[in-house]
């Protein structure tokens, strides 16, 4: 398999095969840069140097009662989190506000939970309504659990851009990390948000157990399911959920599953979601040659690391913020305070 031979190909929007996924899933470490450099042919091919900023905003967080192993915020999780019900449209829009003065083109509102209530589509609505009217020029994602057709629909209708709404890991393994409700569930929402006009997010967490092939599966459902934001997660494994103490990625691994979903998906943006820092750890600027977004500063129920941090690693990779004029060098370092991730902090990437 020549990998470069790959990256050209993806770079004309063609797909990689499956067993061409697979090679690239099961390359050696010692060949870690050609397979960045792979994947990177399509990634600048398609995004140039630029990098989507999105900002996450947790609208409503714990007390959910579906189970997903991996999640702080299921049903008889005692991770250390907040919990509450609902932010006020004020709170978060204040909130949005921040993300967004810290070069954010996107907002994601996050509410956990099984689905929302046709209530909670008109909070999000509002919200919405409140932030475009401010920032004409942001995108809003929401991620609310299970729609059904009306309200995906009113959810199009009201100015919002896209829903997020992960497939989590593969069909055959699903029944491993949640009870309450299915993979086809998940597809179901997915593709009711496409026939809405929404704009489909939807992705995975790695390092739950999948085999290299489930991960291909992943990678070319979302293709099937037309997936335009896939964002990628790395397994965090918090005290108080069944997967505590899974670890089972190294940064290679993470470089080699980010370029085999680029590779299948060469035309979407591809995100480094959360786990970024503690499984990608100083490769994380490799990541950003193959993924084309990341989430700025904190995650839903976890500290990232500081959005400064981030800023400054686009900057240092020789990137711009999508949306954002190119920030003049300065040539000097900013300096930026040093955090350690809190203790008893958790995450539950998606809805
Ligand atoms: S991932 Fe979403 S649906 Fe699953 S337990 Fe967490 S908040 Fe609930």
């Amino acid at each position: 398999m020549q990998l470069a031979d790959l990256g050209e190909r993806a770079s004309s929007g063609e797909s990689i095969t499956r067993t061409e996924a697979l090679g690239v899933l099961t390359t050696e470490d010692a060949d870690i840069l050609a397979v960045v450099a792979a994947a990177a042919q399509p990634r600048f091919a398609f995004y140039g140097n630029r990098v989507r900023v999105n900002f996450l905003v947790n609208l409503k967080s714990g007390l959910c009662p579906e189970d997903c192993f991996y999640c702080s915020q299921r049903l008889g999780s005692d991770a250390e989190i907040l919990k509450y019900s609902w932010l006020s449209k004020e709170q978060a829009v204040a909130t949005a506000k921040a993300g967004i003065s810290a070069g954010a083109r996107r907002v994601c509102l996050v509410a956990s939970g099984t689905r929302p209530s046709n209530r909670e589509v008109g909070k999000i609505r509002d919200i919405t309504e409140a932030i475009k009217g401010d920032h004409p020029g942001v995108e809003i994602c929401a991620c609310a659990g299970f729609l059904t057709d009306t309200q995906a629909d009113a959810l199009a209708e009201s100015g919002v851009d896209a829903y997020n709404h992960n497939l989590n890991t593969a069909s055959e393994h699903y029944a491993n990390i949640c009870t309450t409700h299915t993979y086809d569930d998940r597809v179901d929402t997915v593709t009711k948000t496409k026939a809405s006009g929404l704009s489909p997010c939807s992705g995975f967490i790695a390092g739950m157990g999948e085999t290299p092939e489930q991960l291909v599966d992943l990678a070319f459902a979302l293709r099937d399911l037309g997936a335009d934001s896939i964002p990628v997660n790395f397994l965090l494994p918090f005290d108080g959920t069944p997967l505590k103490g899974t670890n089972n990625l190294t940064p290679h691994d993470c470089l080699r599953i980010l370029a085999m979903v680029r590779l299948v998906n060469p035309r979407s943006e591809v995100r480094l979601a959360a786990g970024r820092e503690l499984h990608l750890r100083s490769m994380q600027v490799l990541g950003l040659h193959i993924a084309n977004s990341l989430f700025l500063g904190d995650y839903l129920t976890s500290e990232g690391q500081p959005g400064q941090a981030d800023l400054d690693m686009i900057a240092d990779a020789g990137m711009v913020l999508e949306g954002s004029p190119a920030p003049e060098p300065t040539g000097k370092p900013t300096t930026v305070p040093i955090r350690r991730r809190g203790a008893g902090t958790a995450i539950s990437p998606n809805s």
